[in-house]
């Protein structure tokens, strides 16, 4: 599938700083939108229905799969989450740069089906670290803890079907890799190509 825009796919283990990071680039840079997945997952804290996510009962959720609403979906963590059809859509036919927010299986399948995605992983410095932030969050029960680690093992396995690797040691580094490598796939000759045709046809360039 062929797409005027960027598409970023940015996965993580939990606890790696992903949400953040992604935050920080959407605050930097308005030309990169997200994409509002669904989820059976009930609310969490300050989160707002149609903001973080579109919140459903697992039979929307079933229904939204049966009618193919979903360009992708993953069960993760005991709950299941997509990516619909009319969100990506709706951001493709602004002509945005896209960044979806998902896990590595996730990530993988719509690599498979945008042939222009960009898929990046963050890494936690250690899994020390890792432990560390998912403890200091406070977000989890222990069990809930030892969950995400266990997964977060079998996660950090797929690091190699990823396009870049940002190790997340220091939050403001972790930003500036990030943004550098949206940066960077805007200059790339095809981002450059889709997203200045004018100009390469007023130069004659085929
Ligand atoms: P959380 O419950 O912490 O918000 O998210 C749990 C995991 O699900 C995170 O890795 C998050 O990125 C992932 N996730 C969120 N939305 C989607 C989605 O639409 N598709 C997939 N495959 N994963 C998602």
């Amino acid at each position: 599938m062929d797409y005027p825009g960027n598409l970023f796919v940015v996965a993580a283990p939990s606890g790696a700083g992903k949400s953040s990071l992604v935050k920080a680039l959407l605050e930097l840079d308005s030309h990169v939108k997200p994409s509002v997945s669904h989820t059976t997952r009930p609310p969490r804290g300050q989160e707002i229905n149609g903001r973080e996510y579109f919140f459903v009962s697992p039979a929307e959720f079933d229904a939204m799969v049966k009618a193919d609403g979903f360009v992708e979906w993953a069960e993760v963590h005991g709950h299941r989450y997509g990516t619909s059809r009319q969100a990506i859509a709706q951001r493709m036919q602004e002509g945005s740069d896209v960044v979806l927010e998902i896990d590595f299986q996730g990530a993988v399948s719509i690599k498979q089906l945008f042939a222009n995605a960009v898929s990046i992983f963050i890494l936690p410095p250690s899994w020390e670290e890792l432990r560390s932030r998912l403890e200091r969050r406070g977000e989890d029960a222990a069990a809930t803890i030892e969950l995400r680690l266990k997964n977060a093992a079998l996660e950090v396995a797929q690091v190699d079907r990823f396009d870049f690797v940002i190790i997340n040691d220091s939050f403001d580094r972790a930003l500036f890799d990030l943004k550098a490598i949206v940066h960077a796939q805007r200059l790339k000759l095809a981002a450059q190509r889709r997203a200045r045709a004018g100009i390469f046809a007023a130069l004659n360039i085929s």
